[in-house]
């Protein structure tokens, strides 16, 4: 059963983000960047910004972190995304979520400006996505649509059965999937037979956040498996793991294609940032020079 290995796919889109972004700079002489802000000190956050900061210095994108203490108000926060919305500088604003619960998230993303949203949810840019309307689309999703597309050429009719509703992740990739012609299924915590539902789809993408919460029985024959999940889990010998939803070793004998964990979504994720942070800066330098 062959491996979908997004961190090869993910190096490959990256150095064609460099020559963009080469060019970027070429054209405008200046870089294309990115702020990145965190707030308190979440452990998966520091890793999470982290990474992207890496990827960014590799392609050429200058990115900006900003560490923000987590007792701060949601207005100084909004000061703050302003200020970054006002700067012609900067290209692109990722919030890195979550935030400590004293902040209220939907209304701090909705400050970023459309044009910046690089995370691709603030509520007009989920409007956009909806709609149909060209955007800038939230990372994880966009980087599992593109992964779905190395091994389909065609989308078209597939079932693709998705676990997990979240704005982030499975709304999202339930919408792009939609409007890819599949006819898409929304498993949440309150439905019912969810291995049944599975077993008929061409396609599972399973973001839950449960360790290998899909087992092979919930898997066609053939079928594509995408596995969002990221849990860290304690091993037998003390140390701990990274571990997806599906239970790889016995998914991997039924599934068509598999992603792995970690390797799949997670590498995707942050070049779809990189690839919105370019397509950011192009479009305002473009707008500022007509
Ligand atoms: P989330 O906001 O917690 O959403 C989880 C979704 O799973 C919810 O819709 C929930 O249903 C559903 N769910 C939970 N338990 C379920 C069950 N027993 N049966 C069926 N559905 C169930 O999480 P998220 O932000 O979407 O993230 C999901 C996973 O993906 C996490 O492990 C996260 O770390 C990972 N992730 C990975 C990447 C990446 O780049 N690889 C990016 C983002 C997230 P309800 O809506 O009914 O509560």
């Amino acid at each position: 059963m062959p491996i979908i290995r997004g961190k090869h796919i993910a190096d490959k889109m990256c150095i064609a983000i460099k020559a963009r972004t080469q060019a970027f700079v070429q054209q405008y002489g200046k870089h294309p960047t990115l702020a990145l802000i965190r707030v308190g000190n979440d452990p998966a956050s520091i890793i999470y910004v982290r990474n992207k900061v890496q990827r960014a210095q590799e392609i050429g994108i200058c990115s900006q972190v900003f560490e923000l203490p987590a007792d701060m108000s949601s207005s100084e926060l909004g000061t703050r995304i302003k200020t970054l919305n006002a700067n012609s500088d900067v290209h692109g604003i990722l919030v890195q979520l979550p935030l400590p619960a004293s902040l209220d998230t939907e209304t701090i993303i909705d400050t970023i400006s459309p044009q910046k949203d690089v995370d691709g949810l603030t509520t007009i840019t989920q409007g956009n996505l909806f709609r149909g309307t060209s955007c800038l689309k939230p990372c994880t999703a966009q980087g599992i649509v593109t992964l779905l597309k190395t091994v389909h050429s065609d989308l078209s009719g597939k079932h693709a059965v998705i676990l997990g509703r979240s704005l982030i992740v499975g709304r999202s990739v339930g919408l792009m999937l939609l409007h890819e012609d599949c006819t898409i299924t929304l498993v949440h915590s309150r439905s019912h037979d969810i291995a049944a539902l599975c077993k008929r789809a061409d396609i599972v993408v399973a973001a839950v956040g449960k360790p290998h919460f899909v087992t092979r029985s919930f898997i066609k024959e053939g079928a594509t498996v995408i596995d969002v999940g990221i849990s860290r889990v304690l091993c037998a010998s003390g140390t701990s793991k990274i571990v997806g939803d599906v239970d790889f070793n016995d998914v991997s004998s039924v599934a068509g294609f598999i992603t792995p964990v970690p390797g799949g979504v997670g590498p995707m994720t942050v070049g779809c940032l990189m690839q919105n942070t370019i397509e950011a800066a192009e479009n305002q330098m473009k707008a500022h020079h007509t």
